[in-house]
């Protein structure tokens, strides 16, 4: 059978856009950069939603809604944050279209001009915090843990479907504190929620570090983030979690009185990941043959494929599988029996491949004689037939084997593809290769810029994890008091 989907090595991101497609998660939309997710790629995305909105429930969180239009005023409140954003907003100008005088359809009716211009949000901290100057007063109202769940838009010129979009889902955590201490407490907190997350759920292994001043988000006084590697070698970041210290507090006029009785300003963390997960997910695991999904994720777990002649031969296959499916279902496995007669077992088979169902069994009548059946994990692409007996059982073992497998695997990539370098030559090399290079770096933007712009890597994170070591850096020569991590990435 001829391949649905060019490999990675022949064109990386010709599979990376085709697998999309054939595995029916996502489209390109009629508007540049905004993508139609379909509901095999949704069920997905709920699945990530689910796991990752009890983990914020678990932190203390609260969710909320707030709107999406933000008054351009607002926007310029806090100086960094408008600089930042400025360059790729949406605005609303119009409330109202009228038909054409020549007939020729619908335009703007500039008599229905907007006083005040409305921005379609990038990210919401500039609305939440002129809400929660209305919710903060003192001490008893702080903490303020809460998140919302919504779409944002950022004018991205050079798009990507799920991992740069136009328009895009997320969660924004917002969180309102008396100290510094605890905000920053909250920022790592979520990180390393976030951390979790992409390892134990994705499988994905993530660096955790703090962002270098250059690529902080605009208005944080620290950036933290995760970042992954992709299976061409480049980074990903998957998300990151901001401390605000006082500067949308400040902007906003949040303050609050402290246990002293005075006036203070409130500390902020704001925190988010988006569909740019999905993207994450695709990259870091699937294979030539299609989507390879980690059993946590996967919309449907464990599919069935009955292969038989006869009519009759289908109805006995059935009666076999019917109380199998009721069992898993009850140790909370999602399955799917395909006894559709449209597409024959060799296309089914190729079909649950491409959409990365991480087992598979099959049955037929010489296994309804023995007994037995034929189980396929899709990670490692291996089958043996088993026992029909105790069957529930070792599907379950070998769904939380594939999650470790699939896991394993990219740290050892990962780990197969980092470097320590200690010369600007050695660096150049590398970087065409891919990878992550952890390198000594002087602390100064001059330099970062000047690295970024010979050779397109940029320090993804200045790790948490590593021994202290001095040492001197590649390009400038200067002191270094430690590596940090570069990479091209998306
Ligand atoms: P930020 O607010 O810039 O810190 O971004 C929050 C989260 O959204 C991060 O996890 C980013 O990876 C993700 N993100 C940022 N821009 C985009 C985009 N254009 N498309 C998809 N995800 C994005």
């Amino acid at each position: 059978m001829a391949k649905a989907i060019p490999s990675r090595s022949e064109n990386y991101s010709e599979w990376y856009n085709e697998l999309i497609k054939k595995a029916d998660l996502a489209e390109n939309s009629a508007v540049r950069g905004c993508m139609v997710i379909k509901p095999y790629g949704f069920s997905i995305w709920e699945k990530m939603q689910r796991a990752l909105d009890d983990m914020f429930k678990e932190t203390g969180h609260s969710n909320a809604y707030f709107p999406l239009f933000i008054p351009k005023s607002f926007l310029s409140k806090e100086a960094s944050h408008v600089e930042g954003f400025a360059k790729e907003c949406a605005v609303v100008t119009h409330y109202r279209l009228k038909n054409a005088e020549d007939g020729s359809g619908v335009v703007v009716d500039p008599e229905a001009k907007l006083e005040e211009e409305l921005i379609v949000r990038p990210t919401s901290e500039t609305v939440i915090w002129s809400t929660y100057k209305n919710w903060i007063q003192s001490y008893r109202d702080l903490p303020l843990l809460i998140n919302q769940w919504a779409n944002v838009v950022r004018w991205e010129m050079r798009t990507r479907i799920f991992l740069r979009t136009a328009e895009f889902l997320w969660q924004e955590g917002h969180t309102a504190h008396a100290t510094a201490e605890e905000a920053m407490d909250e920022t790592r907190q979520m990180l390393e929620v976030y951390a979790s997350f992409a390892e134990e759920w994705m499988a994905m292994p993530v660096v955790r570090g703090a962002k270098t001043p250059n690529e902080r988000f605009a208005g944080a006084e620290d950036t933290l983030c995760i970042e992954a590697m992709m299976q061409d070698g480049k980074a990903l970041q998957a998300g990151t979690s901001h401390f605000l210290g006082q500067n949308f507090a400040k902007a906003f006029e949040v303050q609050f009185l402290n246990k002293q009785n005075q006036l203070d300003y409130v500390w902020g963390t704001s925190w988010g990941v988006s569909t740019r997960l999905m993207g994450a997910l695709i990259m870091a695991h699937s294979d030539d043959d299609g989507l390879v999904l980690p059993p946590k994720l996967a919309p449907i777990q464990v599919v069935i494929v009955p292969i038989y002649r006869k009519e009759e031969q289908l109805a006995q296959l059935s009666e076999k599988i019917k109380p199998l499916i009721q069992e898993l279902r009850k140790a909370g496995i999602s399955v799917k029996f395909d006894d559709s007669d449209a597409n024959s077992p060799g296309w089914k088979f190729a079909e649950y491949e491409l959409r990365g169902v991480p087992v598979r069994l099959a049955m037929g009548a010489r296994d309804l004689e023995n007994g037995t059946i034929e189980i396929a994990r899709r990670d490692l692409k291996t089958k043996e037939t088993v026992p029909f007996e105790g069957l529930t059982e070792r599907i379950k073992l070998l769904l939380e084997d594939i999650q470790r497998t699939i896991y394993q695997k990219a740290m050892s990539f990962r780990e197969a593809n980092t470097f320590r370098v200690d010369t600007y030559d050695e660096f150049k090399a590398q970087i065409e290769k891919g990878g992550f290079i952890l390198a000594h770096w002087d602390g100064t933007p001059e330099t970062e810029e000047a690295i970024k712009e010979e050779t397109k890597a940029t320090i993804r994170c200045i790790p948490f994890d590593q021994e202290p070591e001095e040492g001197v850096d590649i390009f400038s020569g200067k002191p270094s008091k430690g590596r940090v991590v570069f990479a091209r990435a998306y």
